[in-house]
């Protein structure tokens, strides 16, 4: 039961992303710098996959963490598939542990049973909302018995356990980035750690795993800096050795927002199918908040190893700036030998399984095989121009204004995330969602679909839409389409002009 932790021996680092969704850039970054971290000092670096949310987690989006991350060359040392000593590494196997735990808290009075309804919460939120006042859980059930709590939940009421969080004093902790850090008691809420349905929450979870599998330095992006006070009483409360904290600045766009896929790609997969070389996207996430020092800018992840230390680490939110990325990548194309790129541009931008769904398109549109290319040429490369075929397009939404078009569009594009038919973005996925999607907002099939296929390929003439788009793919799509917004909410406003 007792973990290996011992501040003397090698460190133990991780990574715990939450399988949802695409592989996030920030996933990457956080593994490159804990990675890093472990690899200079000898440590393990270790892949724990925190899937206690079930109505969001998948295996696809599993695979395709451990996909990006080996894509980059970040390996892991222990994690579901490779194995440890401290496994399982999905938190979805461990539950027994977390109720083992839980319940010593229970005992120690650190935590207690909390059986107020759903509806009592609402009110109590409504209230406190009204009121303008402090927010967060009243302690109504804090001064429950524990033998009559425990009796009302063996007899199968639901409840939640709750940590008992003091009212007054502060939790602090040090970061070894940013310093000492400071919570007032009174501040933090009295944290749900077992839900109702017997699976953890995050702060439990982690907190526990951390601990059992002998983490001597969390390092993770900022947004979890107000959740550590919440983990620093819970490794209180079990009176276990705390790890060393570090926060790294959160990603973001060059326009200083938080990195987000409203704005910028943030799918590992898209900058692969773009083709960006994996050392050049590593190098470039290395430069975001590490400096090697006399402005290298440009090194190795052998070299970011070798260099590695927390002095050399800045804390101050890293822009992810797509224009240096590309620059680098093209100086990096530039110094491959041709034998060397030849190998890449058949590895990336023509393997069979790309091009078979685009051979299958085709063969009914060629009349000599040499027309391959310059079919397909639209399913390749970024930004596409709008400009030659955008005035047929427009003749289709001609009564409509710009914005109600602009609407539509963005709408498509955030319900793809959404609706569970689009995430796989399959031809037929694609069309049944599209069709509700025509139906919900109130656009008819062929000026909706008329817009995606030019946003999609910049064509109007192409293969049947929904194939289109499941070739073209969601990264890119997404990217393509985002431009096409812009490039709509230029234009002058159409009906606005024949309204006058
Ligand atoms: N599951 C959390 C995430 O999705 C882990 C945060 C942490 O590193 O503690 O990033």
């Amino acid at each position: 039961m007792s973990a290996p932790s011992d501040s003397n021996s090698a460190p133990r680092v991780r990574i715990a992303p939450s399988p949802t969704g695409d592989p996030h850039v920030g996933t990457a970054y956080m593994g490159l710098f804990n990675y890093a971290f472990a690899r200079r000092h000898g440590g393990k670096f270790i892949l724990r996959i925190e899937d206690t949310d079930q109505a969001r987690s998948t295996p696809g989006s599993e695979q395709a963490i451990f996909e990006a991350l080996r894509w980059l060359g970040i390996e892991w040392d222990e994690g579901p598939d490779v194995g440890g000593p401290f496994g399982p590494y999905r938190q979805s196997e461990r539950l027994p542990t977390y109720a083992l735990e839980v319940e010593r808290l229970l005992q120690s009075g650190h935590a207690y049973r909390c059986f107020c309804t759903r509806e009592r919460l609402a009110e109590l939120r409504k209230q406190q909302v009204e009121a303008k006042g402090k927010f967060g859980y009243d302690g109504h059930c804090r001064s429950l018995d524990p033998e009559t709590a425990k009796a009302r939940a063996e007899a199968g009421e639901a409840c939640v356990v709750r940590l008992r969080v003091p009212d007054e004093g502060e939790t602090l902790f040090v970061d070894g980035l940013r310093g000492t850090i400071r919570f007032a008691n009174a501040e933090i809420d009295d944290q749900v750690l077992m839900k109702s349905d017997g699976f953890p929450t995050y702060h439990l979870a982690n907190v526990v795993d951390d601990h059992r599998m002998g983490i001597t330095h969390v390092i993770r992006g900022e947004e979890w800096i107000t959740s550590t006070p919440k983990h620093v009483l819970l490794y209180q409360a079990f009176g276990w050795k705390m790890p060393e904290f570090f926060h790294l600045g959160l990603l973001r766009n060059p326009d200083g927002t938080k990195l987000s896929k409203r704005k910028n790609p943030v799918s590992v997969f898209y900058y692969r199918e773009m083709g960006y070389l994996p050392e050049t996207f590593v190098n470039f996430m290395g430069t975001l908040g590490f400096s090697m020092g006399d402005d290298v800018e440009r090194f190795t992840l052998a070299e970011m190893v070798e260099a590695f230390e927390w002095e050399k680490v800045h804390p101050g939110g890293p822009v992810f700036d797509p224009v240096k990325l590309a620059a680098f990548n093209a100086d990096d194309i530039r110094d491959l030998d041709d034998e060397e790129l030849y190998r890449r541009l058949l590895e990336r931008v023509l393997p069979r399984e790309r091009l078979m769904p685009m051979v299958r398109q085709t063969k009914e549109r060629i009349k000599r095989l040499d027309d391959f290319v310059p079919y397909v040429a639209c399913f390749f490369g970024g930004e596409v121009d709008y400009r030659a075929d955008w005035p047929k397009a427009q003749k289709k939404v001609k009564k409509r204004a710009r914005k109600e078009v602009v609407d539509a569009l963005k709408g498509w594009l955030d319900e793809i995330e959404r609706d569970p038919r689009a995430r796989a973005f399959d031809a037929e996925g694609l069309e049944a969602f599209s069709r509700d999607y025509c139906e919900a907002s109130g656009f008819k099939a062929g000026e909706l679909f008329t817009l995606l296929r030019l946003a999609s390929t910049g064509r109007m003439a192409t293969p049947p839409l929904f194939d289109t788009l499941e070739i073209v793919g969601k990264d890119r799509m997404r990217e393509r389409l985002r431009g096409f917004i812009a490039f709509v909410a230029g234009q002058p406003d159409w009906a606005a002009a024949d309204k006058k």
